[in-house]
């Protein structure tokens, strides 16, 4: 089975990279492949250019040969729709088990995303929860009615969801972004190497 884990990676932080490991761990992932939006559309614009997270997230996923970028959204360009990405996916695997990693709250709003019906038509999707984190309003129907164990999601392309428990790790890019624009330590939070590219390019500076 193959990973899929999309984010704004603005930047890419341990709370990513614990998150893909952990799932793809519990699930016996061959790999996880993560993919920055280009132009996330429900969200306000990253700070950092798309070519800038992409060049984060290389440096951040070098030493670990189960972590690929997959560059389809920065290639297509336009709005980063997730059912146009899944289609890509589709057409690239065939019909070998695709897992779509979200967290608990991504998983709240997941039925107002853009034709969520057909993403769940083309992968999985893996919700990883925190201690404390629980399924909500049309969640909770939607984990009822598709709520799968490992072995089911091994035996299908697509469809099923299944919970992985995951450690908490309280980092958020938002709160990166902050401590940099204070001239803050981001030590510990992110990749050495990725804290070096936020100082060279002088990341988040300015403005948050
Ligand atoms: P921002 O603070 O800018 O909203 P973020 O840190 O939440 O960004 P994203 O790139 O938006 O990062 O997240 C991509 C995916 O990673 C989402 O599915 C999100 O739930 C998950 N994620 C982000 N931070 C963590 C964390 N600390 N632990 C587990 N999952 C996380």
């Amino acid at each position: 089975m193959i990973g899929i884990l999309g984010g704004t990676f603005d930047p890419v932080h341990y709370g990513h990279l614990r998150l893909a490991e952990e799932v793809r761990e519990a699930l016996g992932l061959a790999q996880v492949r993560f993919i920055p939006a280009f132009q996330p559309p429900h969200r306000e614009a990253p700070v950092a250019s798309a070519r800038q997270r992409l060049a984060m997230l290389h440096l951040a996923l070098q030493d670990n040969e189960a972590f690929t970028v997959d560059t389809r959204e920065y290639d297509r360009g336009g709005p980063s729709w997730m059912v146009d990405t899944c289609a890509s996916l589709r057409a690239s695997y065939g019909d070998r088990p695709l897992v779509l990693i979200m967290g608990m709250d991504a998983f709240n709003g997941f039925t107002r995303w853009r034709d969520w019906q057909g993403i769940l038509a083309r992968v999985h999707l893996a919700v990883a929860t925190r201690p404390g984190a629980t399924a909500k309003g049309e969640a909770t129907g939607l984990l009822a009615e598709r709520g799968s164990t490992v072995a089911e999601l091994e035996r299908a392309p697509a469809g099923r969801i299944v919970e992985v428990p995951i450690s908490a790790l309280d980092i958020s890019a938002t709160r990166l972004r902050e401590l940099a624009a204070q001239s803050h330590s981001t030590r510990y939070l992110l990749p050495e190497a990725v804290r070096e590219y936020l100082l060279t390019h002088r990341l988040y500076r300015t403005n948050l």
